[in-house]
């Protein structure tokens, strides 16, 4: 897309759907009530969307339960053709998919469009998927009958989704229940609803029959998701978003003993020894802290650098992280855009104030920018102390401190030093180094020699609070199939 108008704009955003999406119809709010939506880099509103009620929620959770059996019993390759259209169609559409995305989330457009060809992957794969969900069967071990296993759907499902990636977050969980049989009721961030909706209608569009997915928009997650905690007909919540909100839900979800899937916060670090290709390892930062302006779980938090090559790593990286180019996300070149909100801004600003009140130098940024919208200016820091609580805080912005080591047992343990165990990155060119250590991280994922490890075909997830379950990748489907056994005696 060249440069973006505000015709550009008002198309986009008329185009998408603002109503409820209950059992294939578009619905106001059951109260008439709506919910403002704003773009981040002004601070101004753009649009409203429906502001949905508990009541809205449970007829969600009616038309889910409704198309439940059919679905389940609509052909594999059916569902995976469905997905397969999705895919083909967000693609095509792109550019107004990416562009809707900037105005509600704020990254630059290119970033955008680049989420847009990530989650619409997750669509294909599971595509692919659909058709690849089997049993097995076995001899019994004593030879004196057969073991079979089968696969069915869990059932309704409830799928939460935060607004840091508006789009993939929801494919992730939408792909394999469509792939597996489930019928959904999702709820995306309230920051960042329209991306969800215009997806939800592309769906409808290509074939989904009615009440397969259905969107609640709130101003309210706690009383809409409530009641449906609480109805016996829910089978499965998946959520992704932050380990606080994520333990409130599981106590929710034990009531009635609802499986779970917990994609939850992060604090990666980022390994860099002595013997690693420096270039790389700086090139590979700015996407392991930079790609969604540092929004993002898997965004390097912590750099662990070896004190040799620490004050050159440092320096390089901020003289990259320096000259990006910060403004709104629809503007051409533009590197960084905004952050989600004023309290997220103002939690960034606070971590790096706390960093520099403990000894912290500023090597470039730290600060504010500009009087309209959300804006951190890229920052490094160096020198940083141990009780610093970024190191211990999910940053979630523009900021990369840069702390040192000296042995591999050290950075071993300084990186498991956290409550989080989602994602790390090393950097090394000695093999044996790389896989020690590689054993030795307390992680879901690890990006080896690289900064980027997000894939489709690949699992993924975390352990300790980083939650558990595991989102693409063979596993993907596996959180919304049941098995059941059955002893066959011949
Ligand atoms: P959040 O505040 O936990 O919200 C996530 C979602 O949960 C939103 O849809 C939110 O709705 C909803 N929610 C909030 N309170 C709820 C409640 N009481 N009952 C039911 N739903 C509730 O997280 P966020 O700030 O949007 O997202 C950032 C967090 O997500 C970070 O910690 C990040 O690490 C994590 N994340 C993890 C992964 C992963 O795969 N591991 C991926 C991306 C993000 P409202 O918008 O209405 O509040």
């Amino acid at each position: 897309m060249g440069t973006v108008t505000a015709a550009d704009e008002k198309r986009v955003l008329d185009a998408a759907p603002h109503q409820l999406f209950i059992g294939g119809e578009w619905r106001d709010s059951s109260n008439g009530k709506t919910l403002d939506v704003e773009d981040p880099s002004t601070a101004e509103t753009l649009c409203a969307v429906a502001d949905g009620t508990p009541e809205d929620a449970v007829a969600a959770l009616d038309a889910a339960c409704a198309a439940q059996a059919s679905w389940a019993a609509t052909p594999p390759r059916d569902r995976g053709e469905i997905l397969r259209r999705t895919f083909e169609v967000m693609n095509e559409r792109a550019d107004d998919l990416a562009l809707l995305m900037t105005l509600e989330m704020g990254k630059p457009i290119a970033e955008s469009k680049s989420e847009i060809v990530y989650a619409a992957e997750f669509l294909r794969w599971f595509s692919e998927q659909a058709v690849r969900i089997d049993g097995r069967y076995a001899v019994n071990p004593n030879g004196s009958g057969r073991l079979l296993t089968m696969k069915a759907p869990i059932g309704p499902c409830l799928l939460i989704t935060p607004w840091n990636f508006p789009a993939a977050m929801g494919t992730r969980k939408i792909g394999p229940a469509v792939a597996a049989g489930c019928t959904m009721v999702v709820k995306p961030a309230q920051q960042t609803p329209l991306s969800m909706l215009a997806l939800a209608s592309i769906m409808q569009e290509v074939g989904l029959p009615d009440g397969v997915l259905n969107v609640i928009t709130s101003h309210s997650a706690a009383a809409v998701t409530g009641p449906l905690f609480d109805d016996p007909r829910l089978r499965k919540m998946s959520f992704t978003g932050s380990t606080p909100i994520g333990k409130m839900l599981m106590e929710q979800a034990s009531k009635r003993l609802i499986k779970c899937s917990m994609e939850l916060g992060g604090n990666a670090p980022y390994i860099v020894f002595d013997d690693a290709n420096l270039d790389e390892a700086v090139d590979q930062a700015l996407i392991a802290k930079m790609r969604n302006g540092g929004e993002s779980c898997v965004a390097a938090n912590r750099f662990l650098v070896h004190e040799a090559v620490a004050t050159e790593f440092a320096a390089r990286l901020s003289e990259k992280l320096g000259a990006m180019k910060v403004g709104r996300g629809t503007e051409e070149g533009v590197q960084l855009g905004p952050l989600i909100d004023a309290k997220q801004r103002d939690k960034v600003a606070e971590l790096v104030d706390d960093a520099v009140g403990k000894g912290a130098k500023v090597m470039t940024g730290g600060e504010t920018v500009g009087d309209r919208g959300y804006f951190y200016a890229p920052t490094v820091l160096s020198g940083i102390n141990p009780d610093a609580d970024l190191l211990r805080e999910e940053i979630f912005g523009p900021v990369a401190p840069v702390a040192t080591f000296s042995t591999e047992d050290e950075v071993i343990e300084a990186a498991n030093a956290t409550d989080f165990g989602l994602v790390a990155y090393l950097f090394t060119r000695d093999i044996k180094r790389a896989f020690r250590v590689s054993e030795a991280l307390e992680v879901g994922m690890l990006g080896l020699n690289r900064g980027l490890v997000s894939n489709a075909a690949a699992p993924f997830g975390g352990v300790k609070e980083s939650g558990f379950g595991r989102e693409g990748g063979l596993e993907g489907i596996d959180e919304y199939v049941t098995t059941k056994y059955v002893a066959v005696d011949l």
